[in-house]
């Protein structure tokens, strides 16, 4: 429907450039872009500079995504204007950045990020003494703070879908690199030569992975071609940069999709093993899958996901195979919980490093599953009480679901959380029609399955 639509627009008299510094300019009677659909701030942004005697342009991916009739995350700006001119037009702007220098331009909770036309850096021989501080030895690209013109800008940019501007001010699509004609043939394709790009900036490879399957376009051959063979030059991206693009696939509301990419494109194997490992387990594999995709269905109904829940999920195979290793060995059971969590992080951390603020949670979360399997005396009731009880227990649930946790005990829970005092009491008492009193435990006596056993303990068996 979107393709047809946008033929239908575009089609009639849009003639491609023949030279890239030549743009396709779309009128406003072309393309159904209209000045309110940019935010507010960076149509204000635009407006300013252009006044001021500059140009500048909504570019990248906000207009990508409102030709494909998407709603665009957030409106990047790209002007004429150097950094400390457009610092200089507005009150509430900040440039941000030493070597590659950008402007934060703030319009009341918003913030517009403005970008000076850059030109594209071409990489050289990677062996030269030259070119050493601007690219490293596999060819990666270290700085390229090169102003240039807003064709060059166009260039430097990674697939030609996302080198599109919008003049909100004339309601003008441009285009320099044929990204129209790639969307309407629903295609991503890289600009220049792909394993140049690649070699520039790996990560571009992982983006080929998650925007494709979050914007629904094929993967053009000749962009996918060489990823097979450079794959391993992301070993050389810093483990923040690498862990920041994993995380906004899994985040992207398309995280089924992305890693059905990855897999295709052979990218999920050894530079990813949190999710080659985490898919591939035939224990909980379903699990991690079923974890993607709720993410993915609560992000579709705009409710908030928690990144820590996810990668907890991701996780759970290598926590629990452990976990199972050390018990058999003869170790207690919740001290072996606590050591399989440490070194599921620490061999994590070898890898892909998540980073320490989602620690916290993510052991919570492990270290009260086996507490759902403990059914007796007042057990329920603290865990009901428990300040992460709530996610603790849709990972439970997803686990009873994915077949990785008892589902009978899953449905006990999802009823108990529910039910009235009385049938909170039957459902303890099952045998005795929910007479029983419930009785505090005191002192030393460790209830079975607290630092015992995780097997299931029956209701109404404790005590
Ligand atoms: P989304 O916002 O949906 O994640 P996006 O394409 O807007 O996708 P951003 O990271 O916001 O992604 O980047 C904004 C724009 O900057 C892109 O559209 C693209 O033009 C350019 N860009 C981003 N990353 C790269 C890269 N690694 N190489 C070249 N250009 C890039
Ligand atoms: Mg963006």
């Amino acid at each position: 429907m979107i393709k047809s639509f946008i033929s239908r627009v575009f089609g009639r008299g849009a003639k491609q450039a023949a030279h890239p510094s030549k743009p396709v300019v779309y009128g406003p009677d072309k393309h159904h872009i209209r000045k309110d659909h940019i935010s507010r701030g960076a149509r204000k942004t635009c407006e300013e500079l252009q006044r001021a005697g500059h140009t500048a342009y909504v570019v990248g991916g906000a207009v990508r995504d409102l030709l494909l009739g998407m709603r665009p995350k957030d409106f990047d700006v790209a002007t004429s204007a150097h950094p400390d001119e457009v610092r200089s037009l507005f009150r509430r702007s900040r440039i941000i950045g030493r070597r590659f220098q950008i402007v934060h331009v703030m319009w009341g909770a918003e913030t517009v990020e403005v970008s000076t036309y850059r030109a594209h850096f071409t990489a050289k021989d990677p062996e030269s003494e030259d070119d050493r501080d601007t690219q490293d030895a596999h060819g990666r690209v270290l700085s390229d703070n090169v102003f240039g013109t807003q064709a060059e800008d166009a260039v430097r940019r990674d697939f030609t879908v996302n080198a599109l501007f919008y003049d909100p001010v004339k309601e003008e699509v441009w285009d320099f690199q044929h990204g129209v004609k790639d969307l309407i043939a629903r295609k991503l394709v890289m600009i220049g030569d792909p394993a140049l790009r690649y070699r520039e900036d790996p990560v571009r490879m992982l983006r080929a992975a998650r925007l494709s399957a979050k914007l629904g376009l094929a993967i053009d051959p000749r962009t996918a071609a060489p990823i097979k063979e450079l794959k391993h030059l992301l070993e050389n991206v810093p483990q923040a940069r690498l862990f920041e693009e994993i995380l906004k696939m899994l985040l992207s509301g398309n995280a089924v999709a992305c890693v059905q990419r990855l897999r295709e494109l052979e990218l999920h194997h050894g530079l990813l093993p949190l999710l080659d490992d985490a898919l591939e387990d035939p224990a909980t594999g379903p699990f991690a899958m079923a974890a993607l995709k709720a993410t993915d269905d609560r992000l579709r109904e705009d409710k908030p996901v928690s990144p820590a829940f996810l990668l907890a999920a991701l996780l759970w195979g290598r926590v629990e195979r452990r976990w199972h290793e050390l018990e058999e060995k003869g170790q207690p059971s919740m001290p072996s919980l606590h050591s399989a969590m440490h070194d599921a992080l620490d061999a994590q951390r070898g890898s892909l490093a998540i980073p320490r603020r989602f620690d916290a949670t993510m052991k919570e979360l492990w270290l009260l599953q086996p507490r759902f399997l403990q059914r007796g005396g007042t057990r329920p009731f603290r865990l009901l009480e428990h300040p992460r009880f709530r996610a603790a227990y849709d990972f439970f649930e997803l686990r009873a679901r994915s077949g990785n946790a008892p589902l009978e005990v899953g449905q006990w829970w999802e009823r108990f959380q529910d039910a009235s005092g009385e049938e909170r009491e039957r459902m303890l008492h099952p045998d005795e029609g929910g007479k029983k009193k419930r009785r505090r435990r005191r002192g030393g006596k460790r209830p079975p399955g607290e630092g015992g056993s995780p097997e299931e303990v029956a209701p109404g068996a404790d005590e």
